[in-house]
């Protein structure tokens, strides 16, 4: 298979630092290779995504600025909105295998219910519905949502950059793939979009580290590839928030309005990814040459804001 690479951003908002760093090891990881590299909008909630064709034509104008381009440029297939019918067959095949049953539980329920939240804000589902499908208790009037129910079983993935990581499914529990309102879940598209696509290599922040062992069972039940997963480090402001948190100026619009050049923006970003030693200023052709993985760091890493250029 081609080495294959991808950046999959929610343009729930303008690129922020943090977004295109992400961008930029993805697309560094697969080009100082000579792979491929895809663009997916991952626009599955467009009730919750307005401004669309705006923000995602603002996005491809940051990252062409930056120097990240994608090989076949944007397709209408590229967008998760326009892919319901692979989703929908994915969850066919799920259902076959006797692993997708109808939920109806309500959000109050469900808070109600469920085992204590994980320290990442996940609870795992307590089965109240799982335990009606098994008694073949008659449907409810109100759409169900569609969750999948997860064996007890560990799976471990050997990250690139944090390493052995593994957890049994059990923990995060049964999940939904499709809600009640027909929205199909953001870990059965990902998952599928990154097989079908071609996807062999999924670099993205360090905050979904604990989805990938359900996505990789996911794969794994609809007989899909699995790819090899990089999660780097996020970044956060020197006082150690999120950057995506800080207020405003840290979208690449603005750092451009405040007259820092391309080369600025990645010296800073290549110093986060451990790449230089120093936020100097650095260009795309250079760090393709001596991009190196290893020198990720493992942990968040704090990036100061670049001074305004006169
Ligand atoms: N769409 C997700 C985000 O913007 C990323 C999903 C992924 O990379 O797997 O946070």
């Amino acid at each position: 298979m081609e080495l294959t690479g991808r950046f999959a951003p929610t343009p729930s908002g303008y690129l922020h630092l943090g977004n295109a760093f992400c961008a930029l090891v993805a697309f560094l990881s697969v080009k100082s290779r000579g792979g491929r590299f895809l663009l997916r909008v991952e626009d599955l909630d467009r009730v919750r995504l307005p401004d669309m064709p705006e923000r995602t034509a603002a996005l491809l104008c940051d990252l062409a600025w930056l120097g990240i381009t994608f090989d076949g440029g944007l397709d209408p297939s590229d967008y998760q909105s326009a892919r319901g019918d692979v989703y929908a067959a994915a969850i066919e095949k799920l259902r076959s295998r006797g692993l997708v049953y109808p939920c109806w539980c309500s959000r109050a329920e469900l808070h109600a219910a469920t085992a204590p939240h994980l320290s990442d804000g996940r609870y795992a589902y307590s089965g109240t519905c799982y335990k009606r499908f098994l008694r073949g208790d008659p449907p409810d009037k109100k759409p169900p949502a569609l969750r999948v129910h997860v064996p007890d079983e560990t799976v471990g993935f050997d990250d690139l950059i944090a390493g052995h990581y593994e957890e049994n499914l059990t923990l995060g529990g049964d999940f939904i793939v499709r809600r009640s309102d027909g929205v199909f879940a953001y870990q059965l598209a990902v998952a599928v979009d990154d097989a079908l696509t071609g996807v062999t290599e999924v670099v993205r922040g360090r905050d979904l580290l604990s989805s990938t062992p359900a996505q990789i069972w996911l794969l794994r039940e609809l007989g899909l590839p699995v790819p090899q997963y990089a999660h780097i480090p996020l970044l956060t402001a020197p006082d150690g928030r999120r950057l995506s948190k800080r207020d405003g100026d840290d979208s690449l619009a603005s750092y451009r309005e405040r007259g820092c050049r391309p080369e600025d923006v990645l010296g800073l970003l290549a110093a986060a990814a451990g790449q230089t030693d120093r936020a100097e200023p650095v260009s795309m052709a250079e760090l393709l040459a001596c991009f190196d993985i290893t020198k990720i760091p493992k942990t968040d890493v704090a990036v100061g804001t670049l001074p305004p250029r006169i």
